[in-house]
């Protein structure tokens, strides 16, 4: 893959990715009306779980938004295939398999221990 394709990649990503994040943080309209009618004890706790199940969704969606963020300013700063952390190389298989990644395999692994 070439970096003008790669870039189109990335921008596509992001723009997905964007559009995912508006989607699942967008509130209902009119959310005190939603409430306050026909409405069982019960129904706000269900509501309440909702909300967070939401709210980690759109938290996983921002983090790779902000990895295809960053892989685009590494495509444009030159450091585009080198590990942010320890600055090795990463392998061409990893990053055809995952183009937007800032991490080899190994750092990767330790930031999520
Ligand atoms: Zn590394």
């Amino acid at each position: 893959m070439d970096a003008h394709e790669l870039t189109t990649l990335l921008e596509t990503r992001r723009r997905e990715l964007g559009e995912e994040l508006a989607r699942l943080t967008e509130r209902p309209a009119d959310p005190v009306g939603n409430l306050s009618f026909g409405k069982r004890i019960g129904d706000g706790t269900t509501e309440a779980v909702e909300r967070i199940n939401t709210t980690a969704a759109a938290r996983s969606v921002a983090a790779s938004l902000a990895e295809a963020d960053r892989a685009l300013v590494k495509l444009a700063e030159g450091s585009y295939g080198r590990c942010d952390d320890c600055g090795g190389r990463i392998p061409d298989e990893r990053l055809d398999a995952v183009p937007w990644t800032a991490l080899c395999v190994e750092c990767r692994a330790r930031r999520s221990r």
